[in-house]
């Protein structure tokens, strides 16, 4: 097709604006097995298929915008994690990352835990039938009254991030008459994210209790005298989007010298270390993410030899991979509203949602990738910028991508790798309302999360 939808707009072979892209893909129409869910694919005609439906079908049934997850790739990710790591390690879910009692259920029938943060996701695990001891219950700032509630339904874990929540939640599990399962959250010093991991003066955050001063080590001296905790052991969680193992190897190096110091002082071994979470997944085709089984054996080598080192037997592991497990499950799908060329700079491709169902381009300056998906076209690439409907010019899905120089109204287009930290971000930004999370398996598609509506807005506006 030719180029005649916007005879002005720029062409891949002008002098490009600056922004975060290389040159146009060879094939516009290919997807890149990195990016997208496992059973996502082309039909016959070009139209963009998942778990053997196509979009428009799709479109057509749940309405866009719309988060479409592949459940099966959601399960065979979580799979993949539970059995890299075997049975002397644990995979805690970051429920953060995203959360519906049908994830939950997924995630107990895989043989997963689930890290909660908020009584609300603590509700939503509870409801779908995670048995609390599979739940660790975390956050910088866990009120008396969540604390009280992860004590008395029974969670595994509570992860201590303060020197005053170790007396809170010591105290309410005593007025319980419990004994409270606890891991100390400290800060290593090591700040990861990508690529790269800085190694200094990262004690300066809201989480965990700083190593550096011997900060940790009294906390762990607080916490073992008090009748009401059991301490299980001690947490790390270094950043997020990380490919480097660098980090972990510092991070895991600096927390056995804890337990070390911890075994010389007290003449305990604590049994249990968790490395948190952070691992990175390929938004766009430069990404490289490593295979869960990679990252097991390097994590294990690891604490392993650190241990042998430190003269400690080996405590058990636990990671909490959110984003690694559902993040490229699923994409967003879109209807293009408005295709709008400014001469010289980029296509502006204005999509009916944006910073509502997705912040993390305007809160990160993430990058994503884009693919026309309701047809195929042999139209030039054009240089685009993917933006929402709200009232914000920072309102951008996709900084910088490539789409067919003949897309127009109507189309249906979709960012992938929009699984972690999409529907959990979401918000009511201009009375948007929040789209639904569609499961599709096996040629079934069903909804798991219904999209908003008038009413729900309306029902909490009591004035
Ligand atoms: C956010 C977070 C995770 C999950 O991070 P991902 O990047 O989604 O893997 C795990 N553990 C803790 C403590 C976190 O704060």
């Amino acid at each position: 097709m030719s180029r005649s939808a916007h005879p002005a707009g720029p062409r891949h072979a002008d002098v490009l604006p600056e922004g975060h892209y290389s040159a146009p893909p060879a094939d516009l129409n290919a997807l890149d097995p990195k990016v997208w869910a496992r059973t996502v694919g082309r039909d016959e005609h070009g139209v963009l298929t998942v778990g053997g439906i196509d979009v428009k079908q799709l479109a057509e049934e749940f309405g866009t915008p719309a988060y479409i997850l592949d459940e099966a790739d959601f399960r065979a990710r979580a799979r993949a994690w539970r059995t890299a790591f075997g049975s002397d390690a644990d995979v805690f879910y970051a429920g953060k990352a995203f959360l519906s009692r049908a994830v939950v259920r997924w995630l107990h029938e895989e043989g997963l835990n689930l890290d909660v943060c908020s009584g609300g996701e603590l509700a939503t695990a509870l409801s779908a039938g995670m048995p609390a001891d599979r739940i660790a219950f975390h956050g910088n700032n866990k009120s008396p009254a969540e604390i009280e509630r992860a004590v008395r339904a029974g969670v595994g874990r509570i992860v201590l991030d303060s020197f005053q929540e170790i007396v809170r939640v010591a105290h309410i599990a005593q007025s319980l008459g419990k004994r409270q399962r606890v891991q100390i959250r400290i800060t290593v010093g090591v700040e990861a994210h990508t690529h790269e991991f800085i190694a200094t003066a990262h004690e300066d955050q809201k989480f965990g209790i700083p190593l550096a001063g011997g900060q940790a080590a009294e906390a762990v001296r607080r916490a073992l005298q008090l009748d009401g905790l059991e301490v299980i052991g001690i947490h790390s969680h270094i950043g997020s989007q990380i490919f480097d193992m660098s980090g972990f190897e510092v991070a895991a190096h600096r927390v056995v010298g804890l337990l070390r110091e911890i075994r010389d002082e007290h003449g305990i071994e604590l049994p249990e270390i968790d490395l948190g979470g952070g691992l990175g997944i390929a938004y766009t085709s430069d990404d490289d993410p490593r295979e869960p089984h990679e990252i097991a054996k390097a994590l294990t080598e690891i604490v392993t030899r650190e241990c042998e080192a430190a003269r400690l037997s080996t405590p058990r592991i636990s990671v909490e991979p959110g984003r690694a497990i559902v993040g490229p499950t699923a994409f967003t799908l879109y209807e293009v509203g408005t295709v709008k060329p400014l001469e010289g700079l980029r296509t502006y491709v204005s999509v009916d949602g944006g910073m509502s169902d997705n912040i993390r381009t305007a809160l990160y300056d993430a990058e994503y990738s884009v693919a026309l998906a309701s047809r195929s076209s042999d139209a030039e690439p054009m240089l685009c910028r993917v933006v929402g409907k709200h009232c914000e010019s920072g309102d951008i899905v996709v900084r910088d991508a490539f789409l067919p120089g003949d897309l127009a109204p109507g189309d249906l287009i979709a960012v992938p790798a929009t699984g972690a930290y999409c529907r959990s971000m979401a918000s009511n930004y201009n009375h948007v309302l929040r789209p639904p999370v569609v499961a599709v398996d096996g040629g079934g598609a069903r909804v798991i999360v219904r999209r908003e509506t008038e009413e729900d807005l309306l029902r909490l506006d009591v004035g």
